[in-house]
């Protein structure tokens, strides 16, 4: 029997869009192209010690609306682990540490508060600081304002932070991690508007927004599997090693082509990313040759995470951050996910200036930046290194980028999710999932 419809992609957008379709009643089947489910969000088996590794560690935020409806949706809430407010404690190239934390106070005072005793600043910085702040929540508040005139636009967002008052350690402390741990792209790159609508919604009315939400179990464990079974359990199913190509009738879809096998129905949603899109064609259909040139020209950012296990505990947080060094966060992996090993993962956002460096050159890297960085691992023997470079982790959000596409295609049945579809996110899990959520309500 024919789907009801057809998600090309086995990652979060293709999993928001499959059980979303599902839970409205209809039968759909998710083709996934790799042996495993989960795309840029997911986990692998370690050959050498038989551990479960993500690909690189995320973070979840409390402003991911969609993201905690769709774990909700397929039972999978209690995967994740939330913080109650934003707590970050940061450790400078000088060594000095500090905690930036937000209280639980009613938006915006959160936020002033927290920024207004973040010891790390001068007087001054902060003040600078709560200027933007305040400019961010007036926009939060006023979104439509915000649309009209999106403040950072066609800017970098370090010419958008130095033209608003920002002096330069007050960006490589404060700015510059969280941008690039928002956008994945430095901030001599990365145009500003998207860093403001990050900010927005991080810092707007609602306090919990800020949260961390950490994945309590392996990336794919949190969503991919669950999703596969609760699919299963409503008729849909799930296939890997299943490349597809787009099947079209015309300006109407008729299905798709799994090398020799075809597999009819009305509605087909690809949810691959901007840098395959072309690749689901033979032939591009008539309409849709400018969305292909656009995803063409759309430019992949890395990042790099390196994995060391050491022979004792060496960090008494889950996360720390590293402002000014290579890799920007370190996170302990025993503290999210549990397990024995003491396991941290460094991770290096907007890592072109690392990406072609060897494992080894990778590994000491890494080590000297938490060694520096953290008292405990000085003497702390490292028992193996493991470095994961994901090369298109992201798309670029430069000036100039190529426009994204919307959920609606020239090809009638035939809609767009993923990440890079123009969500008004950067690359994220939440911008995954809202697009898949899109193209299932399009339908
Ligand atoms: C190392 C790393 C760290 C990240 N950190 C964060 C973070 O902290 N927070 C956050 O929110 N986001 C983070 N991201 C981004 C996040 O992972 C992505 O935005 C999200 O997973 C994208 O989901 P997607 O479903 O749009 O695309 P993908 O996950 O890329 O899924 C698309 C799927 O389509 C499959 N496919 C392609 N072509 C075909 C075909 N022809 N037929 C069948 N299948 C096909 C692919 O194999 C893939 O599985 C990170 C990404 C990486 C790589």
């Amino acid at each position: 029997m024919s789907p009801d419809a057809i998600v090309i992609g086995g990652g979060c957008a293709g999993f928001a869009a499959a059980t979303a379709l599902a839970e409205a009643g209809a039968r759909v089947v998710v083709l996934e192209a790799r042996p495993g489910l989960g795309g840029r969000a997911t986990a692998f088996t370690d050959p050498a010690t038989g551990a479960r590794v993500d690909n690189g560690q995320h973070i979840l935020m409390g402003c991911y609306t969609e993201t905690l409806k769709f774990l909700a949706r397929i039972g999978a809430a209690d995967r994740v682990r939330w913080q109650t407010g934003l707590k970050l404690t940061m450790i400078d190239r000088a060594g000095h540490q500090s905690v930036l934390a937000l209280p639980a106070l009613p938006s915006p005072l959160h936020f002033i508060a927290g920024v207004l005793t973040w010891d790390a600043l001068s007087w001054s910085e902060r003040i600078s600081v709560l200027r933007i702040g305040s400019m961010i929540t007036a926009a939060a508040a006023a979104p439509s304002a915000l649309r009209r005139d999106p403040p950072g636009l066609g800017r970098s967002v370090r010419a958008w932070l130095e033209q608003n008052g920002q002096a330069p350690r007050l960006c490589e402390l404060f700015w510059e991690p969280l941008a690039l741990a928002a956008l994945n792209q430095s901030i001599d790159q990365a145009e500003a508007s998207n860093f403001v609508r990050v900010l927005e919604r991080v810092f707007g009315p609602d306090p919990a927004a800020a949260a961390l939400v950490l994945p309590a179990v392996p990336l794919d464990e949190m969503y991919a599997e669950p999703a596969r079974q609760w699919l299963a359990e409503r008729g849909g199913e799930v296939r890997v090693n299943a490349p597809a190509k787009l099947v079209v009738d015309g300006a109407r879809v008729r299905g798709v082509r799994v090398r020799d096998e075809a597999i009819d129905a009305p509605l087909v949603i690809s949810t691959v990313p901007w840098h395959s899109f072309d690749a689901l064609f033979d032939q591009v259909p008539p309409g849709l040759e400018q969305t292909v040139a656009n995803a063409t020209a759309l430019a992949s950012l890395p990042i790099v995470t390196v994995n060391l296990w050491f022979d004792g505990a060496v960090m008494d947080e889950p996360l720390v951050g590293l402002p000014g060094r290579n890799f920007q966060w370190i996170f302990d992996r025993r503290a999210i996910v549990g397990g024995n090993a003491s396991h941290l993962s460094l991770v290096s956002s907007g890592a072109e200036a690392i990406v072609s460096q060897t494992n080894d050159e990778l590994a000491a890297t890494a080590l000297r930046e938490v060694r520096d960085a953290l008292p405990a691992a000085r003497s702390a023997t490292l028992r193996k290194s493991l470095a994961v470079r994901e090369k298109r982790s992201t798309f670029s959000l430069a000036p100039g980028a190529p426009p994204r596409p919307g959920t609606r295609t020239a090809i009638e049945g035939f809609l767009l999710a993923g990440d890079w579809i123009e969500t008004g996110l950067p690359a994220t899990i939440e911008s995954a999932v809202i697009s898949g959520h899109r193209a299932a309500a399009a339908s």
